[in-house]
């Protein structure tokens, strides 16, 4: 069964509350490290350490392009030591096999991994191979910041939203990919956005090096969503004006249920970075859009269309619509 990850309820999940109990309990927190909570560990020798599985049926078909799923597995997970404001350098790859992986589709998963490699400058250093009923791809990479690390706890009261390039194309991609009835001139694209997620690796050393960036988390499970993690780190609130958001083909849709705009807010995966800062930062940022979406306030959480107030539980409502 495919998940289908947009009926995910904006409310803490299942997954998170495990999260919760895990971090709560048996979780660590080194002296001059940061353990659970954040895009990925800090360990006290100040490296960045973070670990990501990708499992058939839950995040990609086995029918899909493998080269695809190749290149996915690792820029997802590298995009996570991005998030922290550092450079990925090392990877360790686990694929659990089934008898049905064919000799061709495993060659096709490494040549997109290989393609992302050279893309982000990432070192494989081992990994392990296992048998399984059910094909899976688990990553770990490790990573140093170019600055301080940049956590998910930071923002202030006051602090601008902004996010890298665009979003909702990915989960536009995926509906693609499942067959599903979409319109739009762009569906190869999308697919491909899905499959070829950014790793804002230079974008995020030029901005760490050249602004002061109060928090960040990549784009993974929706725009709220992550957005909400970085206001529970930080105990803050966000205003965000929605039409602000940067969405592919703006013209489309005429209310934040609609896509683009229910996409961008909840779609997931986009692998863009969401980061607040007390400073304003240029549109374009190393060859990439930088939009300022809103602000950090001190307790709500709030969404607006055009100055009218938007109730998250409608947006929630518009999005599993489709
Ligand atoms: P991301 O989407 O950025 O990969 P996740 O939502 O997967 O982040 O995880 C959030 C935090 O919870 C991270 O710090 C991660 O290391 C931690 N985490 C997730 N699952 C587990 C687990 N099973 N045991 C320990 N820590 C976990
Ligand atoms: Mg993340």
């Amino acid at each position: 069964m495919m998940v289908d990850k947009r009926k995910k309820p904006l409310s803490l999940s299942g997954e998170f509350r495990w999260i919760d109990r895990i971090r709560n309990t048996i979780g660590g927190t080194p002296e001059g490290g940061i353990g659970i909570g954040d895009d990925a560990a800090v360990i006290p020798e100040g490296l960045l350490w973070t670990t990501d599985a990708m499992v058939e049926g839950v995040h990609f078909l086995s029918s899909w392009p493998m080269d695809g799923v190749g290149y996915k597995s690792l820029a997802s997970s590298a995009s996570d030591i991005v998030a922290m404001g550092g450079k990925p350098l090392y990877a360790l790859l686990t694929v659990g096999l089934p008898l049905s992986f064919s000799d061709v589709m495993y060659e096709a998963f490494l040549a997109g991994f290989e393609k992302a490699m050279g893309d982000f400058g990432i070192v494989l250093l081992g990994g392990d191979t296992v048998r399984s009923g059910t094909l899976f791809f688990s990553l770990t990479v490790l990573g140093r910041p170019f600055e301080k690390p940049v956590l998910r706890s930071g923002a202030q009261v006051g602090d601008s939203i902004y996010v890298t390039g665009t979003l909702g194309e990915s989960a536009l991609g995926l509906e693609v990919l499942l067959g599903k009835e979409i319109h739009g001139e762009k569906k190869e694209e999308w697919a491909r956005r899905h499959l070829y997620p950014p790793c804002r690796v230079s974008l995020m050393q030029v901005l760490v090096s050249s602004y002061h960036l109060t928090a960040a988390i990549d784009c993974s499970d929706g725009f709220v969503a992550d957005l909400d993690h970085i206001a529970d780190e930080s105990g803050v609130g966000y205003e965000v004006h929605i039409e602000r958001m940067p969405v592919p083909e703006r013209e489309r849709g005429n209310s934040p249920f609609e896509l683009p705009w229910s996409y961008a807010l909840g779609g997931g995966e986009d692998y863009e970075i969401i980061f607040t800062s007390p400073e304003k930062i240029p549109p374009v940022v190393a060859g990439v859009s930088v939009t300022c979406v809103g602000k950090i306030v001190e307790r709500e959480r709030q969404l607006f269309w055009y100055g009218e107030r938007v109730e998250r539980e409608n947006i929630r409502r518009g999005y599993t619509h489709f």
